[in-house]
């Protein structure tokens, strides 16, 4: 691959559907920057190690691994101009990654605050040295490829963090091989979930999935956390912290409506069913195009596995490239 564009890496760990999060969060901004970028989508499957080394979860890898291409296909990621590859089959990876766990501390990894998030959100007491080291799996992610830019959610900003001293410890301690990557963080932080507790996460099952049929997107909307202060329609309510109005902000593409809908509801004259189910409405409009597109590819496992392959073996080449000049850098070679 001639590189003639800046470059992006970003992608998923293969856990489950796609989600309204993953959408404002990064797919979003990757759809938007295709044709500016030379885009590498990573479907992170050896990053789901740290936290699912069991057989049941390893062996649905592969089904799990489709899915998540069949989501980026439908919402307009395009093989054509980018590139999706599945991360276990580019093993040169695990060598850069080895190299670089050299340049990180263990207090260091320890200070990455996602380790004690997901150590909390999971109950893991004490985490495996493959959890630990996440960020530099995900450091030579980014830097095998020599990405410049990574778009991702708000929780990932400190992922980056590692990968921009790894890239700027290898440079100075050997010569400039890597770009200094910048972290790309959508208009919306992190969503929040339905119940209006926690991000929208697979783990945690507050999602609404960008497969998800108008009923049930329409169910999910009626049982959403809204003001807890409010106790009937007339009730003056609150807007700030809302998921109904985060939702209304990020999907309703009708704003007059949304500025309209905000001022009666703070004025009290407004309930919150009219208020869901123009968000429903909202939402279902903005997944029908997105629905239109996966049933295009629904049960092409041919083609999705043929998207895989060719996109792992132009990552394969990138990744060989790299780790020669590293390894020429270092002097072993
Ligand atoms: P898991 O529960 O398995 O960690 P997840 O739903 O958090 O899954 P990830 O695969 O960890 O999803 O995240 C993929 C990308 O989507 C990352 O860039 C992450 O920052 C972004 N992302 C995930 N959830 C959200 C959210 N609620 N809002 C914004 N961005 C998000
Ligand atoms: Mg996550």
């Amino acid at each position: 691959m001639n590189q003639t564009k800046p470059r992006i890496l970003t992608g998923d760990r293969p856990t489950g559907p796609l989600h309204l999060g993953h959408y404002v969060g990064t797919l979003k901004n990757r759809v938007a920057l295709q044709d500016q970028y030379d885009c590498f989508f990573i479907i992170a499957d050896l990053h789901t190690l740290t936290t699912a080394i069991t057989k049941e979860k390893t062996s649905g890898i592969p089904d799990r691994v489709r899915g998540l291409v069949l989501d980026y296909l439908s919402v307009g990621i395009d093989p054509q101009k980018s590139v999706i590859y599945q991360q276990s089959r580019v093993p040169e990876v695990t060598y850069l990654s080895l190299i670089f766990s050299n340049l990180v501390t263990v207090p260091r990894a320890q200070r990455v605050p996602t380790l004690k998030d997901v150590m909390h959100d999971l109950h893991i007491e004490q985490p495996t040295v493959g959890l630990l080291t996440y960020p530099i799996l995900q450091a030579a992610d980014i830097l095998m490829v020599k990405a410049n830019l990574v778009p991702v959610g708000k929780d990932q900003e400190s992922h980056v963090e590692v990968s921009r001293e790894v890239a700027r410890d290898f440079n100075r301690i050997f010569s400039e091989v890597f770009p200094v990557p910048k972290a790309l963080i959508g208009d919306v932080g992190s969503l929040i979930g339905t119940d209006g507790q926690a991000k929208m996460s697979k783990s945690i099952g507050n999602c609404i999935y960008l497969s998800d049929d108008e009923d049930t997107v329409n169910k999910k909307v009626k049982g959403m956390y809204t003001d807890s202060t409010r106790l009937k329609p007339t009730d003056p309510g609150h807007i700030e912290g809302n998921p109904v109005f985060i939702y209304h902000d990020a999907f309703n593409d009708n704003k007059e409506e949304v500025t309209e809908l905000k001022d009666r509801y703070v004025k009290g004259l407004v309930g919150d069913v009219e208020v869901k189910t123009k968000l429903a409405l909202a939402l279902n409009k903005f997944l029908t195009p997105i629905r239109a597109k996966r049933a295009e590819f629904e049960g092409k496992n041919d083609l999705i596995e043929q998207i895989i392959a060719e996109g792992s073996q132009k990552a394969l080449l990138e990744a060989q490239k790299t780790l020669d000049e590293v390894l020429t850098a270092m002097g072993i070679r």
